[in-house]
């Protein structure tokens, strides 16, 4: 959850919809904007709950949007396909969009100032998995070593998965960020 005064912006709510949104007037928060990284269900599941409930747009490469998730209840319909270069501003806040495949066809990290939320394009010691359907490892290296290249070693990152960490610590230690 990322806050800009009242208004904040959810990133991949997976689990939890309801617990989410109870957590919103709680806090006294507007919900103004639902980001994907990518379109695995455990990124995704609660986005359309809380769509529907606070009508914040959702946004999702369109490389990711497929209908198979159908049947839990969850249509891509409403969600706004994102692309590489795109801002998105939202309060005093404006995310940029990086489209880095690899693990998955449609996987985007949002940029915001200096902190990077990629999903499960890097973790802090490892990857996100390349050997699922629509994984391609050539792409993840590609993202991690072409389109990561620019950002400077303080930019923190926040993972899908697991703690956050900086790209200067995954550099030295990262065996596919390394050299
Ligand atoms: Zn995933």
């Amino acid at each position: 959850m990322v806050q800009s005064e009242k208004n904040c912006a959810l990133i991949d709510p997976g689990a939890n919809g309801r617990k989410l949104w109870k957590l919103i007037p709680e806090k006294s928060l507007q919900l103004n904007l639902i980001l994907l990284t990518h379109g695995h269900l455990d990124h995704i599941a609660s986005a359309h709950y809380l769509q529907r409930k606070s009508q914040a747009p959702v946004f999702l490469h369109p490389r990711d949007i497929k209908n198979r998730w159908r049947w839990l209840g969850i249509s891509f319909a409403k969600f706004t396909p994102v692309e590489n270069g795109q801002t998105i501003s939202f309060g005093s806040f404006t995310f940029k969009v990086f489209h880095t495949p690899g693990h998955s066809p449609g996987s985007v990290s949002y940029l915001l100032e200096d902190q990077l939320f990629c999903g499960d394009l890097l973790f802090a010691d490892g990857v996100g998995r390349w050997d699922i359907p629509g994984g391609s490892f050539r792409a993840l290296v590609k993202s991690l070593k072409q389109t990561l290249a620019p950002f400077p070693d303080r930019t923190k990152i926040f993972p899908g998965h697991g703690p956050a960490t900086t790209l200067g610590i995954e550099r030295e230690r990262n065996p596919l960020l390394r050299g």
